[in-house]
C-alpha cells in the first residue's frame, strides 16, 4: 500500500497554562486545543484573563507554568519573534498600526518574518508583494492601499490590522476584541471581514463581548472567569449555561469592555 498517512496537525495546543502577576492569578491551569479550519470564540468578564491568554499564545507573556505547541512544535523561546515564526498572528485590543505609513506598507510588515514583530516601531522591508496584495484584496482595501493609515476611520484600520495578520497565512490567528468600541456599521463591517478570512488551513481564536455575534461566528465557545475555563463547547448551548450567564451577569459592569 502506498497510501500516504495524512496526519491532521493540531494548529495550537496549550497545556496547563498559569500566569501570575504578583498576587494576581491571571490564568489558572488553562488548556486549549485549536484545530485548523475552526473558529473559536472566547468570552469572559473584564479581567478574566482573555488578553493575558492571547499574550501567552503569542509569546508576549511567558507563562509561569504550562507549555505550548504550534503545529506540533515547541517555539524555541517564549518571545513574540519565536511565536511569529511558529505561525501565530494576532491583532490587539487597541489597534497597533503605523499611522504615517500606507495601508500597503502596514500590511507588508505582516509578511516579512524578520521585521514583523518590529512592525509596531515602523520598520518595514516588504518582500512578498503577492501576499500583501492578496490580503489587501481579501479585506477589500484595494482603493485605500496607497493611503496613510492615519487618515482612515476606525473600522478600516481594523481591516488593515486583520489584513496584516493574515497576509502570510498563519497557522493561528488571534483577534482580541476586533469590534470593541465600534458603531454598528463598523461592527458589521469587521464581522464580515473576520468571516472572510476563515480558511481551511488556519485556526482562529476571537475574543469578543458581543455574545450573539460571536455565537454566530464560531464553531466552539470557550468561557473564562477569574482566569479559569468555566465552560466550553457548542456555541449556543455553552452561551446558555447557567454558570456562563451568572459569570457574565454577576459582573457589576455586565462584562462588557
Ligand atoms: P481581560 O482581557 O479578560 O479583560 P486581562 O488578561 O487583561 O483580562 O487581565 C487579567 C488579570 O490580570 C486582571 O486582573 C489584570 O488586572 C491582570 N493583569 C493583566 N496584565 C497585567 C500586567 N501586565 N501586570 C499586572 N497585572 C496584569
Ligand atoms: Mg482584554
Amino acid at each position: 500500500m502506498t497510501t500516504p498517512i495524512i496526519e491532521s496537525t493540531t494548529a495550537l495546543k496549550a497545556e496547563n497554562i498559569s500566569v501570575r502577576f504578583g498576587g494576581v492569578k491571571a490564568l489558572s491551569n488553562v488548556s486549549l486545543t485549536l484545530e485548523p479550519g475552526k473558529v473559536y470564540g472566547m468570552i469572559g468578564p473584564n479581567g478574566s484573563g482573555k488578553t493575558t491568554l492571547l499574550n501567552v499564545l503569542s509569546g508576549l507573556v511567558p507563562p509561569n507554568e504550562g507549555r505550548i505547541r504550534i503545529a506540533g512544535e515547541f517555539p524555541g523561546t517564549s518571545t513574540p519573534e519565536a511565536f511569529f515564526h511558529g505561525g501565530i498572528s494576532r491583532t490587539f485590543q487597541l489597534i497597533r498600526l503605523v499611522e504615517q505609513l500606507t495601508v500597503w506598507e502596514n500590511v507588508a510588515a505582516g509578511v516579512d518574518h524578520a521585521v514583523a514583530p518590529k512592525a509596531l516601531s515602523g520598520t518595514t522591508a516588504p518582500t512578498h508583494a503577492d501576499q500583501v496584495d492578496g490580503a489587501i484584496d481579501r479585506l477589500g482595501l484595494r482603493q485605500y492601499a496607497t493611503m496613510k493609515v492615519g487618515l482612515l476611520p476606525y473600522g478600516l484600520r481594523r481591516r488593515v490590522e486583520i489584513a496584516r495578520a493574515i497576509a502570510r497565512v498563519p497557522h493561528v490567528l488571534l483577534l482580541d476584541e476586533p469590534m470593541a468600541g465600534m458603531n454598528n456599521d463598523e461592527r458589521r463591517d469587521v464581522a464580515q471581514s473576520v468571516k472572510s478570512v476563515v480558511s481551511k488551513g488556519m485556526a482562529m481564536l476571537v475574543v469578543e463581548h458581543d455574545v450573539p455575534l460571536l455565537v454566530g461566528l464560531c464553531d466552539e465557545l470557550i468561557v473564562l472567569n477569574f482566569g479559569e475555563v468555566i465552560a466550553r463547547g457548542a456555541p449556543n448551548e455553552t452561551a446558555a449555561l447557567d454558570v456562563v450567564r451568572t459569570a457574565y451577569l454577576g459582573d457589576g459592569h455586565g462584562g462588557a469592555a
